[in-house]
């Protein structure tokens, strides 16, 4: 916390602090997190709980949706505005006494993909072409050396256009992602 305050004074305009609220571990701090961003233009950006192979219990023992937030602010007048193309899919919330905004991440919403701009390449040089996708590309070979990125874009297009219109997490499908840190999620 005194890092995030350092930041600021330090003169960083956009921070962004990512929270996942959980059942009966701190969502019943909801209101703790609003007001420390009263004074703090800080976008504080609550992801919601997704399922994978290796967290189903977890998920649906303390999974808290993005929905029963988002109805809280707008009971307390916060407004949706546009989103930045930094915002990536958050929906963005702000409020006249509030120096900072909110931003909610609701991976379960329908159309939640639609604007997805997304790939990831893993620390082992894979690509990812969704965070729940069913198969990761090897890179590594083209990533070794500058003189094969033409070969490497190549690779990256062909790919692209097998990358799917939205995970399958609504099946319980999270593809080939046992847990959210194996890629850096
Ligand atoms: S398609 Fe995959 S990476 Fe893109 S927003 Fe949906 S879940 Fe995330």
């Amino acid at each position: 916390m005194a890092g995030i305050d350092a930041a600021l004074e330090a003169g960083y305009e956009k921070i962004k602090v990512n929270v996942v609220l959980m059942k009966n571990i701190n969502d019943s701090n909801l209101a703790s997190f609003i007001n420390w961003i009263k004074l703090r233009p800080i976008q504080l950006r609550f992801i919601e709980l997704m399922e994978t192979d290796e967290s189903d219990k977890i998920f649906r023992r303390h999974h808290v949706s993005g929905e029963k937030i988002r109805r809280r602010l707008l009971e307390q007048n916060w407004q949706q505005i546009p989103r930045c193309r930094s915002d990536g899919p958050a929906q963005v919330f702000k409020h006249p006494d509030y120096y900072g905004e909110i931003g909610l991440i609701m991976p379960y919403e329908q159309n939640f993909c639609q604007s997805c701009n997304r790939l990831r390449v893993s620390s082992i040089g894979h690509l990812h072409l969704c965070l729940f996708g069913e198969r990761s590309i090897i890179l590594r070979d083209l990533l070794v050396d500058a003189s094969q990125s033409e070969a490497l874009k190549a690779r990256i297009r062909a790919e692209l256009q097998l990358k799917r219109a939205s995970h399958f997490l609504h099946q319980g499908d999270s593809g080939i992602t046992s847990n959210l840190s194996i890629i850096g999620g």
